[in-house]
């Protein structure tokens, strides 16, 4: 068995926390690819030193001093050296991040650096190679992730390697130039050496026992999720369920690697497991509810608008010729509703009105904001008779109003939108139908 394991910020924000890492990645012989992420929060009114390290490039960027906020990062990693009892310095890296931040070697460099310093003290700690991820994860020269050069770059360095930390989060294009994924982005960098490496499983360390059923912010105590699907998965995050990058996925789904989410305060939480697919009946109809707020409905309505061909691509061109993304777009006989994300659609709203008036030519154009919308996920939905009737009879009872409904045909998720104002009440009410009631 081979497992590539990674950690969160919050896993390794201390010298307490990086021997908590310690000792798990030797509690089994299996656990020999390591990918840290930088310092995270010690407490909830800390700093993350990616925070820390972007603060540095705004102010080395417009020509300011950076000497005091660069040495309390150097502070943050000596207090973790010296809690190790290590013979490192990092003195020589320090120069040289200096050195460049004054001649402006940009913002991703500079977030970059988190990742890099962590993984040279996890290299230190355990006494394993250190690789750093420029050499082996490459961005195109516009920026976009090279899944298959990196995919390649990899498997070669890693091949001759008993053990490694490859630091998370940055790669770089050919020309050396280091570039970041969006935040969060280490958990891609671990996706990616198990893929490279075949691993047996993926194991992303955090501080949580992994996914919930919802949000425990508005449900106390939720129930947690033992097996998830990466496809249901894929609907949680992107309606906010926040575990795991949403982008972190693609690498080993394309080799079938399952990813095992685990908690490196409670590492005998067997966490949640994200698979393929499974025999493994989820415990209630529904495996996970997410949802966001802050969408508005365009809704458009024209006279037999559904015989008319070509007219839905009409107000769709509008959208994207607006630079606008929508996520929903349920129809009728005589209307389409079109949902968008209201900070992006807001700036623009008169623009598509008047665009689809003139390319669309529709009897009237209303718009609704402040809604919400709920995905309601389960592989089990599709086996399960009357599972929109409880979602709508339990919504009724709690005297929340349905603006909308859409069921993809997958039969993997039910989207419900809602007021703002009812966001919580209907998840509550959903939560308390499915699980709850079953409990
Ligand atoms: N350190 C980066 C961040 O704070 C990346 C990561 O932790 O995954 O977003």
């Amino acid at each position: 068995m081979r497992k590539v394991v990674k950690f969160g910020g919050s896993s390794l924000a201390s010298a307490e926390q990086f021997k908590k890492v310690g000792n798990i990645i030797h509690a089994d012989a299996e656990r020999k690819f390591v990918v840290p992420s930088a310092p995270g929060k010690r407490d909830a009114d800390d700093t993350k030193v990616t925070d820390m390290l972007y603060e540095c490039y705004d102010l080395a960027e417009s020509g300011k001093n950076f000497k005091e906020q660069l040495q309390a990062i150097k502070t943050r990693y000596q207090e973790i050296i010296d809690g190790l009892a290590l013979k490192l310095s990092l003195d020589e890296e320090f120069k040289t991040i200096e050195k460049n931040l004054k001649e402006k070697a940009g913002r991703d460099y500079a977030a970059s650096r988190g990742e890099y310093l962590n993984g040279i003290i996890m290299a230190a700690y355990l006494g394993f190679e250190f690789v750093d991820a420029a050499e082996v994860i490459r961005f195109d020269e516009h920026g976009e992730f090279d899944s298959e050069t990196t995919n390649k770059l990899m498997r070669e360095r890693l091949s001759h390697l008993k053990a490694a930390v490859i630091p998370g989060f940055y790669g770089a294009k050919e020309d050396g130039t280091v570039k970041t994924f969006s935040r969060g982005g280490s958990d891609i960098t671990g996706s990616i050496v198990a893929r490279a490496v075949k691993a047996d499983v993926y194991e992303n360390w955090t501080d949580v026992s992994g996914f919930l059923v919802a949000d425990p912010r508005i449900i106390y105590k939720p129930e947690p999720i033992s097996t998830i699907t990466y496809k249901e998965l894929r609907e949680l995050a992107y309606m906010g369920a926040s575990v795991l990058h949403e982008d972190a996925i693609f690498p080993v789904r394309r080799e079938g690697i399952p990813i095992n989410i685990r908690n490196t305060n409670a590492p005998e939480d067997e966490g949640t497991w994200i698979v393929e697919s499974t025999c493994q009946k989820p415990k209630y109809v529904i495996t996970g509810i997410a949802g966001k707020k802050g969408f508005c409905a365009v809704n458009i309505e024209k006279d037999s608008m559904n015989s008319e061909v070509g007219f839905g691509r009409k107000v769709l061109q509008v959208f994207e010729d607006s630079g606008i993304s929508f996520e929903h777009v349920p129809s009728g006989i005589d209307t389409m509703t079109v949902f968008v994300h209201q900070d992006e659609f807001m700036h623009k709203e008169q623009k598509v009105v008047s665009g689809i008036h003139r390319l669309a030519d529709p009897d009237t154009i209303e718009i609704e904001a402040d809604l919400a919308l709920i995905a309601v996920v389960g592989r089990g939905m599709k086996s399960t008779r009357g599972t929109a009737g409880r979602i709508f009879s339990a919504l009724a009872h709690s005297n929340v109003n349905v603006k909308m409904i859409d069921q993809g045909s997958s039969e993997l998720n039910i989207i419900i939108g809602v007021a703002n104002a009812d966001f919580e009440t209907a998840i509550k009410a959903i939560y308390d139908i499915f699980v709850l009631c079953q409990l």
